[in-house]
């Protein structure tokens, strides 16, 4: 082979490797042509091997192509590598793109249910007088319960509660939050302001009115020398921060075991504003809580001298005032959990 025929052999080597590096479709196909053209057993080689047969004059300007051929397919294979990667990175952004002004997805934000958000708000206005916030166990001894409270086993009182009664001797789910008062008096020493809110359970047949699972705010203060008026003017403050600065109250006689006298509370009805009306079975007045003077043998039965401390509870439904602050008709809707019920309290 002469000189001239071997760079034209070098010279449509480039020709094609440049083609073919042009048409590279990717990194990998690259490598490959790489390699078949000026790897150790690649063409280029092959063709290098010719020079051999050359006189000496000649090989260094066959040495000068072949550098170049070789320089230039490098180059091409660099600048094909870059072009590839390039078009590479631009998919995969499209492909991937993320538009960071769309608006984020709404996060379904709860609210309180109107049950917890009521006790708060009770909780809140009694906190204001210092009371203080404990809690009693849902499941209850029966002497706690009602012994007592002033409710020996064969009292007829006992008959105002259809009790759930649990699986172990003498215990209950409780009745009333009022078992709490004996916890209280008997954990904490005069003066006492505490309050106690909670679950509570009888058996009830189910309608609109009645729930077998409700709700409770028990209040409970002892101290010396406290008196009725203490509780009508506590009770005075907390219906008028409830329902309204200027809603008359009244005390009317009432009965519960455990306090003596006793009382019922009413508001001027919050629907007729005192007209008379279905929700206030017309008598202008909505009675919202129970109260009284702590009777002498619970204070006994909580370990405090009645001669020395007196004091006074009372006990409201939460669902009760929930109902008359969010003109609620029907208990059931407060357990059903229910979207469409709960979300109009946020
Ligand atoms: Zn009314």
């Amino acid at each position: 082979m002469n000189l001239a025929s071997l760079i034209a052999e070098l010279h449509r080597l480039r020709d094609s490797a440049l083609e073919a590096i042009g048409a590279a479709p990717d990194a990998a196909s690259l490598d490959e042509l790489r390699v078949d053209y000026l790897g150790k057993k690649g063409r280029l080689t092959a063709i290098l091997r010719g020079i051999g047969d050359l006189p000496p004059a000649d090989k260094p300007a066959v040495g000068a192509v072949a550098n170049e051929v070789r320089d230039e397919v490098e180059r091409a294979l660099a600048e094909r590598g870059r072009l590839l990667r390039a078009a590479a990175l631009a998919a995969r952004l499209e492909a991937e793109a993320v538009d960071v002004t769309t608006p984020g997805r709404t996060i379904g934000r709860g609210s309180l249910h109107p049950i917890v958000e009521t006790s708060r708000r009770i909780a809140e206005i009694f906190g204001q007088f210092g009371f203080v916030v404990y809690e009693g166990p849902e499941i209850e001894d029966d002497v706690t319960n009602f012994q007592m409270l002033n409710i020996p086993p064969d009292h007829p009182a006992r008959d105002l509660w259809d009790t759930l009664y649990v699986d172990v001797e003498g215990h209950l789910l409780r009745t009333h939050t009022s078992p709490g008062q004996i916890r209280v008096m008997r954990e904490a020493a005069p003066p006492i302001r505490a309050l106690l809110p909670g679950r509570c359970y009888r058996y009830e047949a189910i309608d609109a009115s009645h729930a077998s699972e409700f709700f409770q705010v028990e209040g409970l203060m002892i101290d010396e020398g406290t008196t009725m008026a203490d509780l009508r003017g506590l009770l005075d403050q907390f219906a008028h921060a409830m329902f309204g600065a200027h809603r008359p109250t009244r005390f009317r006689p009432g009965y519960y075991p455990f306090t003596e006298p006793s009382v019922a509370f009413d508001v001027r009805c919050v629907v007729c504003n005192g007209r008379g009306c279905p929700a206030c079975s017309r008598t202008g007045w909505m009675t919202i809580l129970g109260a009284g003077m702590v009777h002498p043998v619970v204070l006994r039965y909580g370990g405090l001298d009645p001669e020395r401390f007196q004091g006074f509870a009372f006990g409201m439904g939460v669902e009760r005032i929930a109902n008359l602050r969010h003109a609620v008709g029907d208990l059931r809707l407060y357990m059903d959990n229910d979207l469409r019920f709960l979300e109009q309290f946020r």
